[in-house]
């Protein structure tokens, strides 16, 4: 029987790869994981932690406004960019700590470097040159920011990596792109007071959520002094002195201090050997797998965003607690990517779970629209004319809840737990039958006793 240096071997310390390892080290098996730039992965160092710290800080501006509304003079307030990213970066480092400080409790190697593979069962580590071998591999190597080469003067944008570390808070962004990113980052930067504008080619941001939330999204953010081109894109970016000037497709001209593209994300595939150990990926580079995340090479798993499934933290920890099932456990599991409940961290947030409603018509013969659009109580004494919109899309003939979404404050705490109902199969009835917490906005979601409209076939009727 062949012998291995190690039981598994893991290519990437990020959410997937850290709890791959952790979890198969703590069964006692032998693990080594390599990480070429810093444990905690993007989640952590560079995405959904200091993008959410970012967010909160980009709040207090509306904070202060409110609190006058409710009898409060607040004194003068001024912000301080280079104490905040301090900040952020010191909770980032003990986070990592406490990441690193989990695998080596539970007697995983900790390997700093890159490692790319050699053969389907050899790993070089590229600090040392040294190959270790392994009897099963797991690639959880994330993704990166798409640099987006083919615009001319792409090397003067930044991407979602540095926006963490500027130097300086900008006086004046470009931001590019209509994902859930493109728009974070829109609503940090004009929280913090810097001239925003959102550049997407596409007819409306955030194509694949349900449109009242897209659209409802949008005007609150032109409201709050959001400049988005939709239909447009960037042609060329030059420099100007300290500025960025950019020229956009329809002979637009904007000035900027900063452009920064989030245009997607591309799988961490190039240079990692895997045509040296016979792993197959598709035409953008991201690695095939089957239903339970193994690879075409038997002994080599891949899971988290570089198998481009489901791009969110919570998937790649899943897909890494099944591949555990699997292949530890005796007990083949299968990653389930349905119903999977997320938020957009713009400001309003989106939560949402299920299908859209364009999805939901095209899905169901019948559907009844619950929908509701109010004031939350808070906005009344502020005097803040945002809106908060709350829908629930129900199969008319299981009566099935199969889609929820909501736009407003804590939309996202929201999601987790209707994702709970939805993954149950609650039907209306349930939902109906349920007590109301008063006085919250989400008591809306028990409220809403009869359709705002139906589809039949996806038309309205
Ligand atoms: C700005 C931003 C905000 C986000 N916000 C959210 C959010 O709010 N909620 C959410 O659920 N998701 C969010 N995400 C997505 C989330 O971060 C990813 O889905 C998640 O981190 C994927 O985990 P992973 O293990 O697949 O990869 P990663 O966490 O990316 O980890 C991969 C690791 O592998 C390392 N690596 C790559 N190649 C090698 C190699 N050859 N050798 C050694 N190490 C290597 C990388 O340095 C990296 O640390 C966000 C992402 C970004 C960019």
């Amino acid at each position: 029987m062949t012998s291995y240096d190690y039981d598994l071997f893991v290519i990437g310390g990020g959410s997937g790869g850290v709890r791959s390892a952790r979890v198969a080290a703590s069964l006692g098996k032998k693990v080594a994981i390599a990480e070429e730039y810093r444990y905690g992965g993007t989640c952590v160092i560079r995405g959904c932690v200091p993008k959410k710290l970012f967010v909160y800080a980009s709040q207090y501006h509306e904070h202060f406004e409110d609190a006058a509304g409710y009898g409060w003079t607040v004194g003068e307030s001024s912000f301080d960019w280079k104490k905040l990213i301090a900040a952020k970066d010191a909770e980032i480092t003990r986070l990592e700590g406490l990441y690193k400080k989990g695998l080596s409790g539970a007697n995983a190697e900790i390997l700093e470097t890159r490692a790319e593979l050699v053969d389907a069962h050899t790993v070089r580590l590229v600090n040392t040159g040294k190959t270790v071998t392994a009897k099963t591999i797991v690639i959880a190597t994330g993704g990166r920011p798409n640099p987006h080469e083919a615009l001319p003067g792409f090397e003067l944008c930044i991407s979602s990596n540095e926006a963490f570390h500027l130097e300086e808070l900008p006086k004046s962004i470009v931001i590019v792109g209509g994902g859930y990113i493109a728009v974070e980052f829109a609503n940090v930067f004009h929280g913090l007071g810097v001239e925003t504008t959102l550049v997407y080619r596409g007819a409306e941001i955030l194509s694949r959520f349900d449109h009242d939330m897209r659209r409802g999204l949008h005007e609150a953010m032109v409201a709050k002094g959001i400049r988005i081109l939709c239909h447009e894109m960037l042609k060329k970016v030059s420099k100007d002195g300290d500025r960025l000037e950019v020229e956009t497709l329809n002979n637009g001209s904007l000035t900027a201090d900063v452009v920064l593209l989030a245009i997607g994300r591309i799988p961490n595939t190039q240079g990692l050997g895997l045509e040296a150990a016979g792993v197959a990926t598709d035409p953008r580079g991201a690695i095939v797998v089957d239903d339970y995340s193994r690879t075409n090479v038997p002994n080599i798993y891949a899971l988290g965003d570089v198998t481009d499934r489901v791009q969110l933290t919570p998937v790649a920890i899943h897909e890494a607690m099944c591949f555990i099932e699997t292949e530890y456990k005796n007990n083949p599991t299968k990653p389930d990517h349905d119903t999977i409940a997320t938020a957009v961290f713009s400001q309003p947030e989106i939560g949402t779970v299920g299908l859209t409603e364009e999805e939901a018509g095209r899905r169901y013969k019948d559907v009844e629209v619950y929908r509701a659009q109010f004031r939350p109580l808070k906005a009344t004494l502020s005097g803040r004319s945002e809106k908060m919109i709350m829908k629930l899309l129900v199969d008319g003939t299981s009566r099935k809840v199969i889609g929820a979404h909501i736009l407003g404050h804590d939309a996202g705490e929201m999601a987790q737990l209707l994702g709970i109902t939805l993954k149950a199969g609650c039907t209306k009835d349930d939902f109906d039958r349920t007590m109301a917490v008063h006085p919250t906005a989400a008591e809306e979601l028990v409220t809403m006793y009869a359709p705002s409209y139906c589809l039949r076939d996806g038309v309205r009727v």
